[in-house]
């Protein structure tokens, strides 16, 4: 029995130097949530989230909790966190090394959730988590297994803030997590 936990590994991130990205954070974000069926994992903390330590605490975390609670789901209840746990500057998209640096601490969260359902939200996440050349147009919605790993790929709520008719894809997406979650009771 591995003895690491959520605790463990949050500590670790706030402490990091393994990339540039902690020259420029304020404070690392390391997730939250407890043991959770389903995971979210996002592409790395904005201004908001970088000045709070919280993930999806902005505009996004915003339609995020909306979305969450349009199928009866409160974020206590479902583990959230990205690729990368630090800010990159501007907001920039990771790096490959970035993201190479800190993919530990997401396997590290996942064999301690070990969530019913993935959610990766947006093409970062998909590449990282499930298929380096996959893209969320062609893979949002759908159901995917993968090393024995059950994945429900969707878009990036940052994505729908502006974009109605991506909204309502997510409102739907949801729906059909929705769902699965009751398949799985
Ligand atoms: N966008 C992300 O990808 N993650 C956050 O935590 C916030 C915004
Ligand atoms: Fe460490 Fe990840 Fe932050 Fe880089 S992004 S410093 S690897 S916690």
């Amino acid at each position: 029995m591995s003895d690491d936990s959520l605790e463990s590994i949050a500590s670790e991130v706030i402490a990091c130097v393994k990339c540039r990205l902690c020259e420029t954070r304020r404070n690392a974000v390391p997730g939250e949530g407890s043991s959770a069926k389903v995971m979210f994992v996002g592409e790395a903390p904005g201004e908001q989230e970088d000045c709070q330590g919280r993930p999806f605490v902005g505009a996004a975390g915003k339609l995020l909790t909306e979305l969450l609670q349009s199928i009866g789901l409160r974020r206590g209840e479902v583990f959230i966190t990205n690729t990368v746990k630090c800010r990159p500057p501007n907001n920039r998209p990771p790096r490959k090394d970035e993201l190479a640096a800190c993919r530990d601490y997401l396997e590290r969260q996942l064999e301690i959730i070990r969530p019913r359902v993935i959610c990766p939200m947006g093409n970062s996440a998909i590449r990282v988590l499930l298929n380096p050349e996959g893209s969320v147009s062609e893979l949002h919605g759908v159901l995917c297994e993968q090393g024995g790993v059950t994945y429900f790929p969707m878009y990036h709520p940052a994505a729908a803030l502006y974009t109605n008719a991506l909204r309502r894809v997510m409102e739907e997406d949801f729906r059909k997590l929705r769902g699965m979650l009751d398949s799985l009771d």
